[in-house]
């Protein structure tokens, strides 16, 4: 390791000089109470800025082992950490000026969740702290402005980790407070599945968003109440009593007038498989990690996914055991969606009819009277709902304000009106039994065969190659080479940091794991854990870029369930 003062000489000594000499920077260097590793250097002032990395030891963050000491703990308060690193950053950068980039100071952009980042991260064993950011090294032109990058590494930067990551500088009421909501939301969660519920909303919880464009909550929004009957009492770590709204196993339906909050509400219960940050209004609306919001997928590949739980005997004798196709239609994608969301290991299905087909949905009495069983390949949603949850032990949360015909299959019925939640499951059920009364046609569904998950992949060469190359084009896809994979319709992926990881992990699939002979499913749980146990470096090698972030299980099955170009073993 080399000095600080070494590093001032050598940059005294290239000013001036060509863009390329900033190259000799690459090192580390010691600097009082924290290291600089300048990892990458850019091309030129205009390329992707310089890539650099801060340790702080942990002696000198000084950071109670209280704060770190359970995973949850550690994210949050990595979390904490990196926002207001980044917001006294963000007042100075650019500050040092120059040519395209030049003076730029970032980390990543922290939502409404609470995400584990490679852009900051506490290690467990010694309480170090290391960030992981860019820099624009400044130029006039393409001529090294060494000055302003001495400003940079010598005044700016040194002030920031000083006020930011040394416990002695920090706020220590906020802090704390971000490692006792995390404390919280882990015990929610354990008590959850404690008590068999699949999701709790808080009473006062705020759960419309600002607008459209914006997941900030909504000011003057109606706050969250239970109804009396699914009221739930919590007792948290911190003494603090809690009340609220505990959704049962089981199926649940959101039924109500249109425009009256149902979409809000499970909008709220699928961002609830993420922790939130304080003051987000829906810190306390938690829903079973597990949950995977389904909807239809219309042009989706699919790639030997057993859909024939719900669609058998298609015309021209397809095989659906085995179901291939490069563009699905709006029920096949659906059901494609729930054989694969239960392969993730999936407990809990959230599905709005908003953004579903309407023939996977149901069929009514009179079309089945008309187009006979022996016609229809498509086995509804309605007709496997309770099976879903009897022999897998999957529950459903179903928004419908147009089919009353889901009624006998709930265990309960949540109607929303005017923004609040009133439990109409007797009123419904009865209604449902007196209509039934006249009903003729009551066919039963197929007998279900359950899918066994047996798909291998073969690794494809066009995923990996010496220079790799990964580009997020927003939320909507991700590229690993000339690979796009579309996740529009993948609603829980939060962040294109989570979109970035998820290249990394295709690109190590085809590299490393898929062999023809592993099953997809061991295959993504194996790396899955490996993320979980060593983190990002288990995908993406030693050089941990700045701008990853975990996505879930759940989601690294959608995005390997996407991948275009890739073939089975069979
Ligand atoms: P639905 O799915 O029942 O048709 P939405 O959930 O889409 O209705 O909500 C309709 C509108 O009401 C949205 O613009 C939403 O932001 C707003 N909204 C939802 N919940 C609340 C609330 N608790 N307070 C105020 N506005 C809300
Ligand atoms: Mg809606």
């Amino acid at each position: 390791m080399k000095t600080s003062d070494e590093l001032m000489t050598l940059l005294r000594r290239i000013d001036h000089k060509g863009y390329p000499a900033y190259k000799d920077t690459k090192g580390i260097y010691q600097f009082l109470g924290y290291v600089l590793d300048i990892e990458h250097v850019q091309g030129d002032p205009f390329a992707s800025p310089s890539k650099i990395k801060l340790i702080v030891a942990g002696k000198d963050a000084g950071l109670p082992k209280e704060l770190y000491d359970k995973k949850h703990k550690r994210i949050a308060v990595q979390d904490y950490l990196l926002r207001q690193f980044g917001k006294r950053l963000s007042k100075v950068s650019f500050t040092a000026h120059g040519s395209g980039k030049s003076g730029l100071m970032s980390v990543s952009r922290c939502g409404q969740e609470v995400l584990e980042r490679s852009g900051c991260e506490i290690k467990e064993t010694d309480g170090s702290v290391i960030i992981r950011m860019e820099i624009g090294f400044p130029a006039n032109g393409r001529t090294i402005n060494a000055g302003e990058l001495i400003k940079i590494l010598f005044t700016l930067l040194p002030d920031t980790v000083t006020n930011e990551l040394m416990f002695r500088n920090i706020h220590k009421g906020n802090i704390r407070k971000a490692a006792e909501l995390s404390e919280n939301q882990d015990y929610i969660r354990r008590e959850l599945k404690k008590r068999d519920l699949v999701a709790f909303v808080a009473n006062g919880a705020i759960l419309p968003r600002e607008s459209g464009v914006s997941q900030k909550p909504m000011k003057n929004a109606v706050p969250f109440q239970s109804p009396e009957s699914m009221k739930v009492v919590l007792e948290l770590p911190n003494g603090e009593k809690l009340s609220g709204m505990g959704i049962k196993r089981g199926v649940t339906l959101i039924v109500g007038g249109g425009y009256h909050g149902k979409s809000t509400l499970l909008e709220a219960l699928e961002r609830g498989v993420y922790d939130h940050i304080a003051e987000d209004g829906r810190e306390y609306v938690l829903t079973d990690s597990t949950a995977v919001k389904l909807r239809a997928e219309d042009g989706r590949c699919i790639t030997g996914t057993d859909i024939s739980m719900f669609i058998r005997n298609l015309p021209n004798k397809v095989n659906t055991k085995c179901f291939y196709t490069e563009d699905a239609s709006g029920s096949t994608s659906q059901a494609a969606n729930v054989i694969e969301a239960v392969e993730a290991g999936s407990e809990v299905l959230l599905i709005d009819e908003d953004t579903s087909a309407t023939n996977f949905m149901i069929r009514d009495e009179l079309m089945q009277l008309v187009v006979t069983k022996d016609r229809e390949p498509i086995t509804p949603y309605i007709d496997r709902i309770r099976e879903l949850y009897h022999r897998f032990g999957i529950s459903t949360i179903l928004v419908v304000g147009s089919s009353g015909a889901y009624f006998k299959k709930a265990d309960a019925i949540i109607q929303m009106d005017e923004y609040r939640a009133f439990d109409i499951t007797d009123a419904a059920k009865e209604q449902a039994q007196v209509y039934e009364g006249d009903s003729k046609a009551q066919t039963q569904p197929a007998e279900v065969i359950l899918p066994d998950f047996h798909r291998c992949m073969l690794p494809n060469r066009s995923f990996y190659d010496d220079r790799t190359k990964i580009r997020v084009n927003g939320f909507e896809s991700v590229s690993v080479n000339k690979n796009t994979i579309d996740m529009r319709a993948v609603e829980q992926l939060i962040d294109a940091e989570q979109l970035r990881t998820l290249g990394y992990i295709c690109k190590h699939m085809h590299e490393k794991v898929f062999n023809g002979k592993t099953t997809l499913r061991s295959a993504a749980e194996k790396v899955h854990i490996a993320l979980e146990e060593t983190g990002f470096s288990s995908v993406c090698g030693k050089m941990v870029p700045c701008d990853l972030a975990m996505p879930r299980k759940q989601e690294i099955f959608a995005c390997l369930d996407r991948c275009r170009n890739v073939k089975m073993n069979d």
